[in-house]
């Protein structure tokens, strides 16, 4: 069986590599060119742990091999793999164009029976939409299916929940279809669920939302505990152990970001809303949500008040450790907002910097990259915990305090401990907690 992987970035490139690795045939293809030229090197463009040596390995066994060359990719394979983007539009709803572009490629290709497989995150019935465009284009009297399978890895352990998945949906409507994609998983057959394509397309959103809707829940009861003597981390913790709840996405900070979540809940609340349903409960969760900027922004005013020409230190600006995206990154918005008021930033991430260059270019007057933390910290009125680094939990704190005009630390992750870090003489603010 050949498969091909259409778009190779987070998604695209770890499922070709990992399917690859299963013993599969792949093409991955991307319209990026100098993606592809770099990946068929082996040298993945994201930051993704173990993703080169996965990448290495199966390049050189030969069952693994990219390409710009979309439309041979698809003549050339049996299973079709599609994992473009599928980012918000301006009303908030998927924006489905890159979907669009991809069905009508597959549609004028179609030289023979293939399964197209919706492995991007998706609204419910969209692979109706896809059948309706292929059937519309197609030039041949070839057949196809629709199969939907989708994503559960997370950035930063996505090569180990690609190859170790803890289910796997998969979504179709005829036997043939069925069989291809157990083939594809048979490895993992205790783990596979098999349903209709609507409901695999709606188990994603509608798992990526409760996620989401969770985080706020801890985050607006961060909000509570800050009027009052509660410290939310040990809230969470008391909530976790019960098994209904458990105790992951439940620490409260700064939100949800990446490009999952802030787009999948608003995308899930349109296609609802659409379809008639009040989605109220998903859109205050994104509405908690994005206040948690104005949250953080109102600590760090009243630690320093005013915020015009502070010196200020953000450390970590990828939206999560262990990943180089900064998209839907709390920092954006707050670097946005601290140069707004006037302040000059100094920003240090383990492996965010680039990306973050190309968002604000450098600004020596306004905005220094720097190569570690401690450079980071140098002469500045406040250091701002925004991504919680491994790294940054093991700082030498006493050297920092030296480092910094004013001892000042804002933790919007709540990494550190309030009293060891007041006591080395901080002050210090986090979240939820006194
Ligand atoms: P991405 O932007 O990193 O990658 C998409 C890739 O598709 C890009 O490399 C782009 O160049 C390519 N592409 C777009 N149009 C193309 C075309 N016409 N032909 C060939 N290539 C094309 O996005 P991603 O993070 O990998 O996400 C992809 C999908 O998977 C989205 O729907 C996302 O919601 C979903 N998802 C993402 C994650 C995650 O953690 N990133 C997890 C699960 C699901």
């Amino acid at each position: 069986m050949k498969i091909a992987v259409i778009g190779t970035g987070y998604v695209g490139l770890v499922t070709a590599a990992g399917l690859a690795e299963f013993g599969h045939q792949v093409i991955g293809t991307d319209k990026i060119v100098d993606k592809i030229e770099k990946i068929s090197e082996g040298i993945a463009p994201i930051y993704e742990p173990g993703l080169d040596k996965l990448l290495k390995k199966n390049l050189g066994k030969g069952n693994l091999r990219f390409t710009p060359a979309l439309d041979t990719t698809i003549q050339s394979c049996d299973v079709i793999f599609v994992c473009v983007g599928t980012p918000q539009d301006e009303e908030g709803r998927a924006d489905m164009s890159q979907i669009e572009e991809v069905s009508r490629r597959i549609a004028e290709n179609l030289d023979s029976y293939k399964v197209v497989v919706e492995k991007s995150t998706v609204p419910v019935q969209t692979s109706m939409w896809i059948k309706r465009i292929i059937s519309r284009y197609k030039k041949s009297e070839a057949s196809f299916d629709m199969a939907s399978n989708p994503e559960f890895l997370r950035e930063g352990s996505a090569v180990a929940d690609f190859l170790s998945p803890d289910r796997i949906i998969i979504g179709v409507e005829t036997e043939r279809a069925r069989e291809l994609l157990v083939k594809i998983y048979e490895k993992f057959r205790d783990r596979l669920i098999i349903t209709n394509i609507d409901t695999a397309e709606l188990i994603k959103h509608a798992s990526n939302s409760f996620l989401a809707m969770k985080i706020s829940y801890v985050n607006l009861i961060a909000n509570i505990c800050e009027k009052t003597d509660a410290d939310v981390d040990q809230v969470s913790a008391g909530m976790g152990l019960d098994p209904r709840i458990g105790s992951q996405f439940l620490r409260a900070g700064l939100g949800y970001g990446g490009s999952c979540f802030p787009k999948d809940i608003k995308a899930l609340a349109k296609i609802g809303e659409d379809l008639g349903v009040d989605m109220s409960l998903l859109k205050e969760a994104d509405r908690i949500n994005v206040g948690r900027m104005r949250v953080f922004i109102d600590k760090i005013k009243r630690a320093l008040w005013i915020l015009k020409d502070k010196k200020i230190a953000l450390l970590g600006l990828a939206f999560k450790p262990e990943t180089d995206d900064i998209r839907e990154a709390a920092s954006i918005r707050i670097i946005r907002e601290l140069l707004r008021e006037g302040s000059t930033l100094r920003l240090y991430d383990p492996q965010a910097m680039n990306n973050m260059k190309e968002i604000f270019g450098p600004d020596p007057d306004r905005l220094e990259y720097c190569a570690s933390a401690y450079e980071a910290v140098r002469g500045v009125n406040a250091l701002l915990l925004i991504t919680e680094w491994e790294e940054f939990r093991t700082l030498d704190l006493k050297k920092v305090k030296g480092l910094m005009a004013n001892p000042i630390i804002v933790d919007g992750r709540n990494i550190f401990k309030p009293e060891e870090v007041r006591g080395l003489g901080f002050e210090y603010y986090s979240v939820g907690r006194k």
